[in-house]
């Protein structure tokens, strides 16, 4: 196969793995992923079989030695080509869609080599070169959610375990940290373009959290430091966003000036569609001093003062972050649950199939 031809098949299988930003054939996926894959890993990638494998059945798809195959896969999960984990004692990979997974892994570490910086040129013109051929897509299902602060749950609102960010802490184990992708890959092309938050701010958990321990992508941290951190992503009024799952494997923190799951959701028509969440804001007038704090932090441009008393929120923007409760200085602000909400699909099959379903509907 020459070179053009292994690029196209890589083009092929990216488009096929869905996700964020799937493959496209133009220019922009071209020169990034010349710089991503050699063309013996751009050939091993279109190889992989769907779902986990290991380096034997690799070897057998692509055709070459199990040894050679190992070799050439351990590089790639160590340069985020494709996740790997050990599960009850074996050694499976997969090969993940551009998002989530390749485009975050390659800023995971927080590193600024000149060969970070042609990256997140070269990513951020791709996903430019998408966005433009697809800027009017109105989403089908929504692929994520919010989970809210769970302390501002006002009492007597019933609370699912999955929509505590608490109990993902307790439940999963282990647990890592690393670099927000999206804020980094903006300071990356303009060391000015900072919005000031926290960047170690990305979790992962279970076989997640083990694949981006043994890579050196981030570090495992214990369950208090977990909630450290949480806390501080919520003084600085970032959004704890998943995939819209009862089970997750990431939790991001994001903001909307540079995170892409917020800035996809704020696009829609109605982004309180587009970002599922339980929950949405009360606000107490006997408490409220109309300060205005609420609505300068709303990353969902859903508050609005103007002459009342009290914000009025936006029901078809606001999806339920609580980032205008935890910045409230009144405490005036409570999170109460949506009676319309339904039940997130049980895990990522689930969410697939109900995306699928709605798509078809
Ligand atoms: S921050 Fe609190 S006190 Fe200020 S306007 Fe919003 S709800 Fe009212
Ligand atoms: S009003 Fe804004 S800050 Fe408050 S929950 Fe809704 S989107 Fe979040």
């Amino acid at each position: 196969m020459t070179t053009p031809e292994v690029y196209k098949r890589l083009c092929d299988t990216m488009a096929k793995r869905g996700g964020g930003y799937p493959g496209r054939d133009i220019p922009e996926f071209y020169a990034l992923a010349m710089e991503l894959f050699l063309p013996e890993e751009a050939e091993v990638s279109a190889a992989m079989p769907r779902g986990p494998f290991t380096a034997a059945m690799l070897a057998e798809t692509a055709g070459r030695p199990e040894d050679e195959a190992t070799k050439i896969l351990e590089k790639m999960a160590d340069r985020g080509l494709c996740s790997s984990a050990v599960v009850e004692g074996t050694r499976y990979y997969a090969g993940p869609p551009f998002v989530p997974g390749i485009f975050e892994f390659q800023f995971m570490r927080g590193t600024t080599t000149d060969r970070d910086r042609k990256l997140a040129r070269l990513i951020h013109a791709y996903k430019a070169a998408v966005d433009a051929q697809t800027k009017s897509a109105v989403l089908a299902f929504p692929a994520m959610r919010v989970i809210s602060v769970d302390r501002l749950v006002q009492s007597g609102n019933q609370i699912h375990t999955y929509d505590q960010v608490n109990n993902y802490i307790d439940q999963y184990d282990p647990i890592s940290v690393s670099t927000c992708f999206c804020r980094h890959e903006a300071e990356l092309i303009d060391p000015a373009d900072s919005c000031g938050r926290p960047n170690e701010t990305c979790f992962q958990f279970g076989f997640a959290a083990q694949f981006v321990a043994e890579r050196k992508m981030g570090r495992i941290v214990t369950k208090d430091e977990a909630r450290t951190i949480l806390d501080q992503c919520e003084k600085a009024g970032l959004v704890h966003c998943s995939q819209n799952a009862q089970e997750i494997d990431f939790l991001c923190n994001c903001c909307s000036c540079h995170c892409m799951i917020l800035q996809t959701a704020l696009k829609q028509p109605k982004p309180a569609f587009a970002l599922f969440s339980s929950f949405q804001p009360t606000f107490d007038e006997a408490l409220c001093t109309a300060c205005g704090i609420c609505v300068d932090r709303c990353p969902g441009s859903a508050l609005a003062l103007e002459d009342r008393d009290v914000p009025e929120p936006n029901m078809d923007r606001c999806f339920g972050c609580g980032v205008c409760a935890t910045g409230c200085p009144s405490e005036a602000v409570q999170m109460t649950a949506r009676e319309d909400a339904p039940e997130p699909p049980k895990d990522r099959q689930a969410l697939k199939a109900a995306a699928r379903a709605a798509r078809q509907a």
